[in-house]
């Protein structure tokens, strides 16, 4: 780093974790592929093990290499964090994160629009092992306090909310719950550590898939959280007790992902942007869903306390039959159909949460979709949605 220490995301993504001493003139650190770790003496053994709980101390595979380190500072250091740890998944790093602060006969608060596996694990296992969860309106704002008991640990928070990108209130949530001694988590996983910055919010800890925008080209599953030095311990325990560690290979690549993060983000949010614009002037369309086009319900929030957006967001369609749905999104070839998003590819999902809310109800004008802009023209991509509304519109 130059000792002028810059803040553009752009030149830390670019400079940060490129350590020479593990780097040997490389620009990029070599991938660590190790379980056992040598030491030279028994004396060194023993040092080694009085420091095993401090930071960044290579001693055993599991507990990390300088690649991990290198990739946990980077992340860290680009969202403000004090320390990062990795995992094998974006969902690995909710689940180690929720499990650090609970146990049996606590209560935690998960918002309604949390990404849907969230609310799985919650409903599942943390209620087998006596944790209740209730679910807020992600619009809820300081209305929270109202639900915090004696016993919850935890307020779970994830804006925009999966595929209905609800704008949430961070600093009004994060304040209600510092006054009644509550931990909040953010999923993080939509703006990246480059568009929002959680602990100037108040949030304790930060939770992101680097399977999507970190990583950023569909090939990799990982997980990273960040948060305050006051948790940065509680959370690696977790994740250590879980057995957690993530592939050397898979944090290469979430490293090499990080170095475009910056640049790539911007083309995914003017795209975006543009792609959405042209969407919500289409007869077929109801409405669009994007917390950066003003009007939106979030709009005003998001301008606020982001300082971009990504390149994925949702639109509704005036009512049509299930078969033009799929007369849009099979001849719209350029968007390919699946799950997940942040990679370089335009995608179109059609999403439907009504049976599984329960604090809030879904209502939409018709069917839903969820679309990721990638790094193609828009103009090839308007060009492709237009064959795909012209199939939709001759379907009955
Ligand atoms: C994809 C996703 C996850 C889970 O990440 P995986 O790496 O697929 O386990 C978590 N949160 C959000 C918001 C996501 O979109």
């Amino acid at each position: 780093m130059a000792k002028s220490r810059p803040s553009s995301p752009d030149t830390l993504a670019a400079h940060l974790g490129r350590d020479s001493k593990f780097s040997q003139g490389f620009v990029n650190l070599p991938v660590y592929h190790g379980s056992t770790v040598l030491f030279d003496t028994y004396e060194e053994l023993e040092i080694s093990h009085e420091n095993r709980n401090k930071m960044n101390q290579i001693a055993y595979g599991r507990y990390g290499t300088p690649l991990s380190f290198a990739l946990e500072q980077s992340v860290a250091e680009l969202e403000g964090a004090y320390g990062g740890i990795t995992t094998s998944s974006g969902l690995a790093a909710i689940t180690s994160s929720l499990m650090a602060f609970v146990g049996s006969g606590d209560h935690i608060l998960v918002t309604d629009s949390v990404y849907k596996p969230t609310r799985s694990f919650c409903d599942s296992l943390l209620k087998r092992f006596g944790v209740e969860t209730t679910y807020y309106d992600p619009l809820i704002g300081d209305g929270i306090s109202n639900l915090i008991r004696p016993n919850s640990k935890i307020i779970f928070l994830e804006s925009p909310g999966s595929q209905t990108f609800e704008i949430q209130d961070i600093p009004a949530i994060t304040s209600s719950a510092r006054a009644r001694g509550v931990v909040t988590l953010l999923d993080n996983t939509w703006a990246t550590p480059i568009y929002l910055k959680p602990f100037e919010l108040g949030v304790d800890v930060s939770i992101h898939a680097a399977t999507k925008y970190i990583t950023g080209h569909s090939d990799a599953m990982l997980g990273v959280i960040t948060t305050t030095e006051e948790h940065y311990y509680t959370v690696r325990d977790s994740v250590r007790l879980n057995g957690q560690c993530a592939g050397p290979d898979t944090m290469f690549l979430g490293l090499r992902g990080l170095r475009t993060m910056p640049t790539r983000l911007r083309q995914h949010y003017e795209s975006g942007m543009i792609v959405a614009k042209w969407l919500s002037e289409r007869p077929e369309v109801a409405r669009v869903i994007h917390p950066a086009l003003p009007g939106d319900a979030g709009y005003e929030i998001w301008k606020r306390d982001f300082s971009g957006a990504s390149g994925l967001f949702a639109f509704i369609l005036n009512p049509v039959s299930t078969s033009a749905v799929a007369a849009l999104v099979d001849n719209a070839k350029l968007f390919g159909i699946g799950y997940s998003w942040g990679g370089f590819e335009s995608l179109l999902i059609p999403f439907d949460p009504s049976d599984y809310r329960t604090a809030t109800k879904w209502e939409a004008e018709g069917p839903a979709l969820r679309m990721h802009v990638g790094l193609e023209s828009t103009d090839d991509l308007i060009a492709d949605l237009e064959v795909g509304f012209e199939a939709m519109n001759l379907r009955e």
